[in-house]
């Protein structure tokens, strides 16, 4: 087991159960792919193919926003797409993250031209990372999960700092 590697067999490790849970949280992020144009093609379907395999990371997709905890906005957001793109992310329960896939979603992309064209999805719901390209490589959007397993986790200490401070 990878706890006896650590810390040796037959041993004890403490953990707060508020670690346990983001633990839990961040290595099982069932995602709402929020797919509307050419990114979620190049990003979302090749997310559960057997190449990039998303699985392994305990990364999967759903098709309710009340089962996720990550929305994947991949893909431009016109203004009438706005209300039911946040519908579905106050329909997500808490706690709740947001990747913005592609230039499109993080800035309106190669369509910032155009006047219905939403100049980003941080105009409509809080975003956690941000991913550029057009279209990013897979790679890039497991990195993103990467980096939103490492957010998770780090937000355990710092609300543990803030209680250690307040005491
Ligand atoms: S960023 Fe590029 S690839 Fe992605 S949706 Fe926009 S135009 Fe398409």
């Amino acid at each position: 087991m990878a706890l006896d590697r650590i810390a040796g067999e037959h041993s004890i490790a403490f953990i707060r159960s508020e670690q346990l849970f983001d633990l839990a949280r961040s290595n099982s992020l069932f995602y709402l792919s929020y797919g509307i144009a050419c990114c979620a093609i190049e990003g979302l379907m090749s997310a559960g193919g057997p190449r990039f395999d998303y699985d392994r990371f305990g990364i999967f997709h759903r098709g309710s926003p009340r089962q996720v905890d990550v929305m994947m906005v991949a893909g431009t957001v016109n203004k009438k797409m706005a209300p039911v793109l946040r519908r579905l992310y106050d329909q997500m329960p808490e706690p709740k993250w947001v990747i913005a896939m592609g230039a499109c979603a993080c800035t309106g992309g190669p369509f910032r031209e155009y006047p219905n064209t939403v100049l980003g999805v941080d105009k409509i719901v809080p975003v956690d990372i941000f991913v550029p390209g057009c279209p990013p490589r897979p790679e890039s959007m497991q990195f993103a999960f990467m980096e939103l397993q490492r957010k998770i986790r780090d937000k355990t200490q710092e609300r543990l700092d803030a209680r250690a401070s307040a005491r």
